[in-house]
C-alpha cells in the first residue's frame, strides 16, 4: 500500500464495484463520507418514485394497494432487507422509524419472559434506544439495568434468572466498534434472555446472519446504509420460532389476521405480518426498496471487503501524511472483525473540523464530545476520495491551528 494519489487511482481502476459510484447522483466534487448518517441518492429512487406517485398513485388510486402491490410492500421491502442480514423470508417488515420499531421489539421481548424482571440496555447505544429501553422498563414495571457489551456477561451472572430483553447495538455509533453478535446472541440466550438488536449500522454495512446467530428480534434505520433517502422506514426483524407468541403493543388494523372484517378485537395475523402497523408510508417505503437494488448487486461481502481497504488506506495515510501534531488518533479498533464501517477519530474541535470540511465539499460528521466520524462506504466512496478527504483534514488542521 502506497501513499499517493497516484497508487489510490489505480486502485480505483482495478476496484471491481467503481461503476456504482456514477450511479449515485452525487453532485460533482463532493465526497459523501456520511453514508452512516443519511446515504446518498441513487438514480433509480427518482425514477421509481416518479413511476409511483404518477402512475401508480396519480392514474390507479385505489387500485395501487393490489394492482402495484402496495399491500405486500412491507414484507416484500423486508424480505429484501432480510437477505442483507441473514433472515429467512418472512421475518422482516419495514414500517415506521426506527424508535417506534424499537419500542415495538422490545416490549414484545419482555412479553416472551413475563417472569422476568430485568430489562438491559446498551449503555453506549444510541440514545433513542436507551430512552426507549428507559422507557419500555418504566412501563412494564422491570428494572433496567445499563452495561457496555463487554460487561454483558458480568450482569448476565449477577442477574441470573432475572435478564428478559437485552438490547445491544452491533456497530457502537460513536467509535465504529463492531460487537461479537453471534457470541453475545449466544450468551443472552443460554441466560434465557431475549436478544434485541439494532443493526443501524449493520444493515447493509457488514455481514450479519441473524437466523444463523440465533437472534431473537432486531431492528434498523433504512436511510443509512440502506440508503432508502430522510425518514426512510425503518426494518424489524422477528425469528419465526416467536412468530406466534409474539405480542407487539402496537396493535394496528394492518397486523390483524383479517384487516377488511374490521372487526371488534384485535386478533393477530399469523407470521411476520402481526408486526405490520397501520397504513404504510408507500412514498417512503417505495423509494427505499428502489434504493436497495445497486446494493443487492454488488452484494454486502464485496462492500464490506471494500470499506474495510478503505478503511486501511485511511489509517495508513494518517500515519504517512498528517504530522504528528496535526494527526488524529483512530479510535475504532484496528483489527477488521471489531470494525463497523466508518472510523472515528479523536479531534479537538470536530464539529469546526468537519464543518470546514463540508465547506471542501468533503461530507463527514461530528460527534460529542471530540469524535470526526467518516463513513467508508465501498458502493460509492472511492480510494481517491479517502486521499483527497486526508489531504483536505491535513489543510484544515493547519489552518485551525495556525
Ligand atoms: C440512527 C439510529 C437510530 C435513529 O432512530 P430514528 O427513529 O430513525 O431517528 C436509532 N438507533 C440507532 C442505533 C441508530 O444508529
Amino acid at each position: 500500500m502506497e501513499s499517493t494519489r497516484e497508487w489510490a487511482e489505480k486502485q480505483d481502476s482495478e476496484d471491481p464495484l467503481s461503476s456504482f459510484r456514477a450511479e449515485f447522483d452525487l453532485p460533482p466534487g463532493v465526497i459523501q463520507l456520511n453514508g452512516n448518517s443519511l446515504g446518498p441518492l441513487h438514480g433509480g429512487v427518482p425514477e421509481a418514485l416518479d413511476r409511483v406517485v404518477r402512475r401508480e398513485w396519480g392514474e390507479h388510486l385505489i387500485r395501487g394497494w393490489s394492482e402495484d402491490g402496495w399491500w405486500d410492500a412491507p414484507v416484500r421491502v423486508g424480505d429484501r432487507i432480510g437477505r442483507l442480514i441473514g433472515a429467512g423470508p418472512g421475518q422482516t417488515v419495514v414500517g415506521e422509524s426506527t424508535s417506534v420499531q424499537l419500542f415495538n421489539a422490545l416490549t414484545a421481548a419482555a412479553r416472551l419472559r413475563p417472569e422476568r424482571t430485568v430489562l438491559v440496555s446498551d449503555a453506549a447505544n444510541f440514545p433513542t434506544d436507551r430512552y426507549l429501553a428507559a422507557s419500555v422498563a418504566r412501563t412494564l414495571g422491570l428494572r433496567l439495568v445499563e452495561t457496555t457489551v463487554d460487561g454483558l456477561p458480568g450482569v448476565l451472572a449477577r442477574h441470573r434468572g432475572e435478564v428478559g430483553p437485552v438490547l445491544c447495538g452491533a456497530v457502537d455509533f460513536r467509535t465504529g466498534e463492531l460487537w461479537d453478535l453471534v457470541r453475545t446472541t449466544a450468551e443472552v440466550r443460554a441466560a434465557g434472555g431475549i436478544a434485541v438488536w439494532d443493526l443501524s449500522h449493520a444493515a447493509g454495512a457488514v455481514p450479519v446472519e441473524v437466523d444463523a446467530a440465533g437472534v431473537d428480534l432486531a431492528v434498523g434505520c433504512g436511510y443509512k446504509y440502506l440508503s432508502g433517502g430522510p425518514g426512510a422506514p425503518a426494518f424489524l426483524y422477528a425469528a419465526a420460532r416467536h412468530h406466534d407468541r409474539l405480542d407487539l403493543p402496537l396493535t394496528g388494523w394492518h397486523g390483524h389476521v383479517r384487516p377488511f372484517d374490521m372487526a371488534d378485537e384485535f386478533v393477530p395475523a399469523p407470521g411476520i405480518d402481526r408486526a405490520r402497523t397501520g397504513t404504510p408510508h408507500i412514498l417512503s417505503l417505495l423509494a427505499l426498496e428502489a434504493a436497495l437494488v445497486p446494493l443487492e448487486r454488488a452484494g454486502v461481502a464485496a462492500v464490506r471487503e471494500k470499506s474495510l481497504r478503505l478503511g486501511d488506506l485511511l489509517v495508513r495515510l494518517l500515519a504517512d501524511r498528517l504530522p504528528a501534531p496535526a494527526r488524529p488518533e483512530v479510535v475504532t479498533p484496528a483489527a477488521h472483525h471489531r470494525r463497523g464501517s466508518h472510523l472515528a477519530l479523536r479531534c479537538p474541535e470536530a464539529s469546526s473540523v468537519s464543518a470546514a470540511l463540508m465547506e471542501r465539499g468533503i461530507v463527514t460528521d461530528a460527534r460529542p464530545p471530540d469524535l470526526l466520524r467518516l463513513c467508508l462506504n465501498g458502493l460509492y466512496v472511492s480510494y481517491t476520495d479517502v486521499f483527497d478527504a486526508v489531504t483536505a483534514l491535513g489543510d484544515v488542521r493547519k489552518e485551525m491551528s495556525g
